[in-house]
């Protein structure tokens, strides 16, 4: 049987690119691609010659057998998105489900990621986080998820495009609170990385002030005001648990 590779690739400097991604894509027999336009520029940067077919979210359910069909063939096949890890806010999981179920190997390499590298630079507490990748789009949507989100205690992490990122701050003052701590990781690993750290207050009058350009991750505090006591679950004894479930 041929392996699945997953292939992150970088998120704005090519420099990100890892060894063995460049030889591990060199060395299959097919790239799945995102966008075949967009990957080829890397491709061709890093003299990388191997065919390409593409794998998106329109067209996963008719590529998704093709695939496992070539890889159960002995041909092995790299999963690439357009920026980041495959399957992070991206396609890619439809295809290692089936290759899970159907026994094939799947060999995932680590590499750039949005998420992950603008959560270490931002100064909020990076264990526990709850990644959410992009919010609801309707307004009303977006307002009762992030209520939702406010009981939570860890770090949250969204991805959002720079049209939307005020209506999702003013959102999170509506919701959350005037003083929790927000960070925007703007074009991170760009030639325009900037981190833009504050209270929702502060960070909402940045955004007032700005030409909003980029691409951004929004990393918010977790609700440290969430008392356990509240929750009835954290004060019964463990006695009073097993009983009741006797
Ligand atoms: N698969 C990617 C990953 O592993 O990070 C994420 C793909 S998702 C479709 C694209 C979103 O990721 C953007 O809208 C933005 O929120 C975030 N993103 C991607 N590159 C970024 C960068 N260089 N700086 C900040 N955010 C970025």
């Amino acid at each position: 049987h041929g392996i699945l590779y997953l292939v992150p690739t970088p998120i704005g400097n090519l420099d990100d690119m890892t060894f063995r991604a460049v030889s591990i894509l060199k060395d299959v027999s097919l790239i799945a691609s995102e966008d075949t336009r967009n990957t080829q520029k890397l491709l061709n940067h890093f003299d990388i010659d191997s065919p390409q077919i593409s794998f998106h979210e329109h067209n996963s359910k008719e590529r998704t057998p093709q695939l496992i069909e070539k890889l159960k063939n002995g041909e092995s096949v790299a999963q690439v998105s357009d920026a980041g890890m495959p399957s992070i806010s991206d396609p890619g999981v439809d295809l290692v489900k089936a290759a899970i179920d159907e026994g094939l190997t799947v060999v995932p390499l680590p590499g750039p990621n949005a998420a992950l590298t603008a959560l270490i630079a931002s100064g909020l507490s990076p264990q526990p986080f709850y990644f959410l990748g992009f919010l609801p789009r309707k307004k009303k949507d977006l307002l009762a998820e992030l209520k939702e989100l406010n009981k939570r205690k860890e770090t949250l992490v969204f991805y959002e495009s720079p049209h939307r990122i005020k209506q999702v701050v003013e959102t999170m003052k509506v919701a959350f609170s005037d003083e929790r701590k927000v960070v925007l990781a703007r074009e991170v690993t760009k030639r325009f990385e900037e981190f833009i750290r504050g209270t929702i207050g502060e960070v909402l009058e940045w955004l007032n002030h700005e030409k909003i350009r980029g691409e951004f991750v929004i990393i918010v505090e977790g609700n440290e005001t969430i008392d356990d006591e509240e929750n009835p679950w954290n004060n019964w004894t463990l006695k009073e648990h097993v009983e009741s479930v006797m």
